[in-house]
């Protein structure tokens, strides 16, 4: 998180917006989390186990719906489409 969510503050890698005095620990440790599940979700892609990937993404999603997340998200599910193993769908939240 490089800005502060509320008012868009530089963060330099601060847990407290030195600006609007956010406590940002939860949301950081929410996009952490997210990016997490994401990489685990591309390893799993890259072993080819799709459904695996899928579950990940969406649990990503729910954390931290980071754009390049709800990119890969939406490949798979388009490419699961075509291959008709996945069920597809737009995750809530994203
Ligand atoms: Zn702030």
């Amino acid at each position: 998180m490089d800005r502060c969510p509320l008012c868009r503050a530089v963060l330099n890698g601060a847990e407290t917006c030195r600006r609007c005095r956010a406590e940002l620990q939860a949301a950081q440790r929410a996009e952490c989390e997210g990016r997490a599940l994401a990489d685990a979700a591309m390893h799993c892609l890259s072993l080819g186990h799709a459904a695996a990937a899928a579950r990940l993404l969406r649990r990503a999603l729910v954390l931290h719906a980071a754009p390049q997340t709800l990119a890969l998200w939406r490949i798979l599910a388009a490419t699961s489409r075509q291959a008709g193993d996945v069920a597809a769908g737009e995750p809530q939240g994203a």
